[in-house]
């Protein structure tokens, strides 16, 4: 259900400890009816650890897969999921692919989990800021809705300064979508917490006419951005709305102090907020053994023979989790199927 914002309190009241994780890792989903926009307001933190920890990256490879996560986590809960949303980047520069997946709930109610990798050369990173490990490249969406669904794919240039800009230029370019993200994330040193990260953002967009992610985009031409697609009362919406999002600052949207819907009336009271059931978001990794053997029965025994290691075996570690897979040769490929089917 939804519900209408209620007007600003007139003195704010300091969070408690239970709001605060209460609001932690989840997705808040929002319109603004005077200004036919739809956007999202999300805060990791746990769930943002979890998938760092997965890894042991250097800080600005860390501080990529944190803007990478809040924007998948932005993107795929616009996305009604039935599996799976990717955001992933290939560059030419220091980090040379950056991976995230985004698993929509199993059922209402049920966190939707998030897992995300890198790949760089170590010896090519610099000290400079993080985006610029990045090189030329491109910045691409993929949603998969599962078995017998055809997966979806947009892509675009790298563009915009930022992953966030990146993103911005893909909504504008592949979709035709005016998109907007203001976000925040590092290494929280709150007082007597153990040093971690925390993310916090908003996402805003002009109401898609027609199911956003379905509609084919492409085209190679020159990159848009979002200010090329409005016109007329779009426009004055749009800039209007966009100004009010300049006034947040950085505190305001990673928290902890200041609960989503609050932020929501302080920025946009005028817009006539109105938000939905917020979407729990957690740290998950879907691999499994099960999914190494789909994934190996493609392959003849005389393939799987290339593969197997001087002790015999054939193994798999999962980029995302680190989860290591060791399998006997015997049981897996297209020639062991009768076997699997048996089991
Ligand atoms: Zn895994």
């Amino acid at each position: 259900m939804d519900a209408v914002c209620q007007a600003p309190k007139a003195k704010e009241t300091p969070m408690t400890l239970g709001q605060q994780i209460a609001w932690d890792d989840t997705v808040l989903p929002f319109q603004l009816d005077a200004s036919d926009m739809r956007g999202r307001v999300a805060r990791l933190d746990g769930a943002l650890n979890g998938i760092l920890k997965q890894h042991d990256y250097p800080p600005q490879v860390e501080a990529l897969v944190a803007e990478m996560a809040l924007l998948t986590a932005l993107i795929g809960q616009t996305v009604k999921l039935r599996w799976k949303l990717q955001l992933q980047v290939q560059s030419k520069g220091a980090v040379r692919m950056i991976a995230t997946d985004y698993y929509g709930p199993e059922e209402d109610g049920q966190p939707a989990r998030i897992r995300a990798y890198a790949s760089y050369d170590a010896d090519r990173l610099t000290d400079g800021p993080a985006f610029d490990q990045v090189g030329e490249g491109y910045f691409a969406i993929m949603i998969d809705q599962g078995k017998g669904m055809t997966p979806y794919q947009g892509i675009t240039p790298l563009a915009g300064g930022s992953l966030a800009g990146c993103a911005e230029a893909y909504f504008a370019q592949s979709e035709q979508l005016p998109t907007r993200f203001s976000l925040s994330f590092g290494r929280s040193t709150e007082e007597g917490v153990d040093e971690h990260w925390r993310a916090g953002g908003v996402m805003l967009q002009h109401m898609p006419k027609a199911s956003p992610f379905v509609a084919q985009g492409g085209g190679t031409g020159e990159v848009l951005q979002a200010a090329d697609l409005v016109q007329g009362d779009q426009e004055e919406n749009w800039n209007r709305v966009n100004i009010l999002l300049d006034t947040v600052e950085d505190i305001e949207l990673v928290g902890p102090s200041v609960a989503p819907a609050d932020l929501l009336l302080r920025l946009f009271s005028q817009e006539e907020p109105r938000v939905y059931d917020a979407q729990p978001v957690r740290f998950g990794c879907t691999c499994s053994e099960d999914r190494v053997r789909q994934s190996l029965s493609i392959y003849s025994a005389r393939d799987i023979e290339t593969m197997t290691t001087d002790e015999g075996r054939v193994t798999a570690d999962c980029q995302f989790c680190g989860a290591h897979y060791d399998l006997d040769p015997a049981t897996v490929g297209f020639d062991a199927a009768g076997a699997e089917d048996g089991a």
